[in-house]
Order: structure tokens, then sequence, then C-alpha cells
């Protein structure tokens, strides 16, 4: 049984993910920041679905706090499937964007990536077996207007994702991108009605989570061993 630690397991994304990983038969850590009691009742589900889980509760922003939580998780050994999936939206056309929604998308998405995933790179070397799954977005591909902080947080995330599966691909860890198109969770709700969906998504619907955790998974598994260093697309052909 592996180690999997998912941010943002208390989400839309990060829910299905957690769930999918557990039925695959790996230890879930759920991790959470405001969202304590949602992660708690996640792994309580997976537990009485005859799974294994426990929670982690920590801000990806704060480096210190979030070393002091991951030195806990790895006293009881090295975590050796990743996926990090916390993100946030601020949303604004850039002439009106305020510093600090610029601050606190990267902060989350890309020094959050910097202060879970460095601790934790280590330990998992020396397993010689890992997977690191960073959740980004179309929008670093294709770009979308009013997300210029987060579509620039977010593909930072790929160059960082592509530097990183080179340093480990000699020793079993690899290291992916996950980019969601609209996905239905409550990050997108009030952004886009049926109508929108119809018309900038080719599938004419909007993805479930548990499409992206069933490529997460997949990405995570035995069978992906040879898989490193891509930004993968699920978007129901947006681009
Ligand atoms: P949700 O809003 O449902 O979940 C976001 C998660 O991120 C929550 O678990 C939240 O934790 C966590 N989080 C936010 N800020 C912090 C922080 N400072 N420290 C730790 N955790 C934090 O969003 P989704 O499930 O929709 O999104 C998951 C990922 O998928 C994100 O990275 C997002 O950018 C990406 N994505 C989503 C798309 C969509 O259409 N939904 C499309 C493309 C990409 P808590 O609630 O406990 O505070």
């Amino acid at each position: 049984m592996k180690r999997a630690l998912v941010t943002g397991g208390s989400g839309g994304i990060g829910a299905a993910i957690c769930r999918r990983l557990a039925a695959d038969g790996h230890h879930v850590i759920v991790h959470a920041n405001r969202g304590r009691d949602r992660a708690a009742a996640l792994a309580g589900e997976i537990r009485e679905a005859g799974g294994s889980a426990g929670i982690a509760v920590f801000d990806v922003t704060d480096r210190a706090a979030t070393a002091a939580a991951l030195a806990e998780l790895l006293d009881e050994g090295p975590v050796q499937i990743l996926v990090n999936n916390a993100g946030i939206h601020a949303d604004a056309v850039f002439p009106g964007m305020s510093g600090e929604q610029w601050d606190s998308v990267v902060d989350v998405s890309l020094n959050g990536f910097f202060n879970v995933t460095q601790p934790l790179t280590l330990p998992m070397l020396r397993t010689r077996w890992g997977r690191i799954v960073n959740i980004s977005s179309v929008a670093a591909l294709a770009g979308n207007r009013g997300q210029v902080n987060y579509s620039a947080a977010k593909g930072a995330l790929h160059a960082a994702t592509r530097s990183l599966a080179l340093e480990l691909a000699s020793r079993g860890v690899t290291v992916n991108a996950v980019a969601p198109g609209i996905i239905e969770t409550g990050m997108i709700d009030g952004s886009f009605d049926t109508d929108a969906i119809r018309r900038i998504v080719p599938m004419q619907r909007a993805g479930r989570p548990e499409e992206v955790a069933d490529l997460v998974a997949f990405l995570a598994s035995e069978q992906a061993g040879y898989i490193s260093g891509q930004i993968i697309s699920i978007n129901g052909a947006m681009i």
C-alpha cells in the first residue's frame, strides 16, 4: 500500500481523486485548509468503504506550517504519490487586477507546489518509486480573459513539471501535469451556465471530477511508469 497525499482533497476534484486512489488500494491523506470537516468526513467515508485514509490540514502558502505538517507525515513513512491539486482563482481583467489577486493565486498554485513538493522529494527518491501529478488548467495552455494571474501560475507549474521530471527521471519518479477544462465543482459555480458550456466545449458538457480522477489515478499507477514530463489535457476537445 502506497501513501498518497492529495492537496485540496476537501475540494471537488481533490475529493474525487482521493476516493479513486483509495479504491486503487492506496492509503490516502486527504488534505484541507479551511475545510477540515469536509476532509475528515471524506476520510471517514473512505474508511467505511474499506479503504485507508487520514487527514492533514495546513495552508500551502505558509511554508513553515506546511513544513511542520509534512514532517509529521514523513515520521510515518515516505509519501510516494503526491497530487498537487490545491488551487484558487481570483479573476479580474488585467487593468483592474490588484496585487493581492495576483499574489494570492501565485501563492497557492505555484509557491504551494514548492512548499509541498520540495520536502517530500528526497524521501520519495530514496524509495526509487514515486508519482507527482500537478493539477493545472486549460487556461495555462489557451489563455483566458480575466485569468492572467491564474494562467501565469498554472503555466509556471507546467514548466516546473518539465524540469522536475528531468531531475527525477533516473530514480523511478514521474512528474506530470493534468490540465482540466471546465469541470463541475464549486470552483466554477456561477461562472458558466449551460449555454456558455455548450458554446465553449465541443463535447457540450462540463467534465466530471471523477473523469479527472481516473486520469490522475492512471498517472499514479504502476502502468504509467514511462510517462513523465507531460502536460495532459482533459477538456472535452476544447483545444
Ligand atoms: P475547489 O474550490 O472545489 O477546491 C479547491 C481546493 O484547494 C480546496 O480543497 C481548498 O481547501 C484548497 N485550497 C485553496 N487554497 C488553499 C490553501 N491556501 N492551502 C491549502 N489548500 C488550499 O476547486 P476544484 O476542485 O474545482 O479545483 C481543484 C484544482 O483543479 C485547482 O487547482 C484548480 O485550479 C484546478 N482546475 C479546476 C477546474 C474546474 O473547472 N473546476 C478547471 C481547471 C483546473 P479548503 O477548501 O479546505 O480551504
